[in-house]
């Protein structure tokens, strides 16, 4: 039996770009794993690459967790602010034998890289610098000797997963004894904090084996490993590094879509539940139903449609306080101050795909619209018709009480004019007058929004044009 209260799982991104959908994927279902097994989700920051790591891409990615709702427990650790401990290790790797400095340079490691190539062998570091002395006078970096072995390891996604190390050859672990690279860092930090866990994309797991023989050679207990399938894309072919790198999570929020339904989408990149269900209104829900064993190994396809449909139907769940609160930051200060903001959202709740569809799609409530004439024509209908109805409309609504202008109230004082005619040449022109708009709500419902006044100007304002 595991021992649930000691699982501990970390997410340690690189901070050397936008944080994207595959990292916040692997985000989340580190964050799933650890809360389904009430163990502990921690953040660690790999920022060895000095020259590639950016502190606004750090604050990128702790931002966009937070907004996804997926909070660690423990951190943010950063990689360079622990040079002392790696420092320590590298140390005695090198005075146990384990790992020596190698003083080839780029143009020697190229030449015998091409010779190994033309023999018609796969390249690796032939190991001549292993018995040479340490000399500080001279550049250097820190090789590992890697044992030659078959290491096997079980996979909790792919199985059992194994490599020939013998093809690997001594890799560098460290540009000096304060510089470890990915390999290393990664493998001291995931002993030194505990991790019990390792769940990441399968990109890395070429890197598996020699972490495993990392770990043997410092006598550190083996963590269990998942790595999660490829994201592809909708040919299947694997989605490029840049076209990734252009899916950030921060431009899908500020595009207009929710916290929720990109976790709801992420979830469902390589993961599916044991029922027939695809909607989860939350981390709840996703935390119940996850099982880390019912991820697929194969790739897994990003489909863009499927986002926008999740969206869609997360909006439509959601309650109308919520939606208004979610819907301010996409809008203009005075719609929000505006009382009527909160009846316009309720009304356009259906119709809206993403947050930032909003703007456009109720801008008429709040200012004047602007249309052409030939929207207010109503096919086949003469332009003095057109005019004949509006005015129609008109004089109907002044009749009306102010405070009966409600969409009942509208309906039913319409109600007799429809019957002896035809409705839409009736009603298209007011809806166009009101909204200005090809597709809007229904007119009566606009109009109770907007009210008597407004809703008697805007058609006089359609009279005027159609003179
Ligand atoms: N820093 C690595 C990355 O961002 C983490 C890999 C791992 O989880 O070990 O890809
Ligand atoms: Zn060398």
């Amino acid at each position: 039996m595991e021992n649930l209260s000691k699982i501990k799982v970390r997410f340690a991104p690189s901070p050397t770009g936008h944080f994207h959908i595959g990292s916040a994927r692997t985000a989340l279902f580190n964050f799933l794993f650890a809360r389904k097994k009430q163990g502990q989700f921690i953040l660690r920051i790999e920022d060895t690459d000095k020259e590639r790591s950016k502190k606004e891409y750090e604050k990128e990615i702790i931002e966009s967790l937070k907004w996804l709702e997926l909070n660690f427990d423990e951190g943010p650790f950063r990689q360079s602010e622990r040079r002392e401990i790696y420092k320590k290790y590298i140390e005695k790797l090198l005075n146990e034998g384990k790992a020596y400095h190698c003083y080839c340079t780029k143009e020697e490691l190229e030449a015998e890289r091409e010779a190994m190539l033309s023999q018609g062998l796969p390249p690796k570091y032939s190991g001549k610098c292993r018995n040479k002395p340490y000399d500080p006078s001279k550049p250097s970096v820190i090789r590992f000797k890697m044992p030659e072995k078959e290491v096997e390891f079980n996979d909790l996604i792919r199985g059992k997963v194994k490599f020939d190390t013998s093809l690997i050859g001594d890799i560098v672990i460290a540009k000096d004894p304060e510089t470890p690279l990915y390999n290393l860092a990664s493998v001291i930090d995931d002993y030194e904090m505990g991790i019990t866990h390792i769940i990441r994309g399968e990109d890395h797991l070429s890197n598996t084996p020699k972490q495993i023989c990392l770990q043997e050679a410092f006598g550190f207990p083996r963590p269990i490993y998942a790595h999660l399938p490829l994201i592809l894309s909708s040919d299947r072919k694997k989605l490029s590094k840049r076209f990734l790198e252009g899916l950030s999570v921060s431009d899908f929020k500020k595009q207009g879509y929710l916290a929720s339904a990109l976790n709801n989408f992420l979830a469902f990149l390589g993961w599916h539940p044991a029922k027939e269900k695809y909607i989860y209104i939350n981390l709840k829900e996703l935390i119940e139903d996850f099982d880390l064993k019912k991820i697929q190994k194969s790739g897994a396809v990003y489909n863009p449609n499927r986002l926008n449909w999740l969206n869609y139907q997360h909006i439509i769940r959601k309650s109308n306080d919520d939606l208004i609160k979610e819907i301010e930051s996409f809008v203009p200060v005075d719609w929000k101050k505006n009382p009527i903001f909160p009846k316009v959202v309720e009304l356009e709740k259906t119709r809206i795909k993403k947050l930032s569809d909003f703007k456009y799609l109720a801008s008429f409530f709040f200012e004047l619209p602007s249309y052409p004439e030939e929207l207010l024509f109503w096919a086949g209908i003469s332009k003095e018709n057109i005019l004949e109805n509006l005015k129609i409309s008109f004089k109907t609504l002044e009749s009306l009480d102010e405070k009966y202008f409600t969409t009942e109230k509208l309906k039913d004082a319409f109600i007799p004019l429809t019957e002896a005619g035809d409705k839409g040449a009736l009603l298209w022109p007011l809806r166009v007058a009101l909204s200005g708009q090809k597709a809007s709500p229904p007119p009566f419902e606009i109009a109770e929004i907007i009210g008597k006044k407004e809703a008697l100007n805007r058609i006089k304002i359609a009279i005027e044009k159609v003179r």
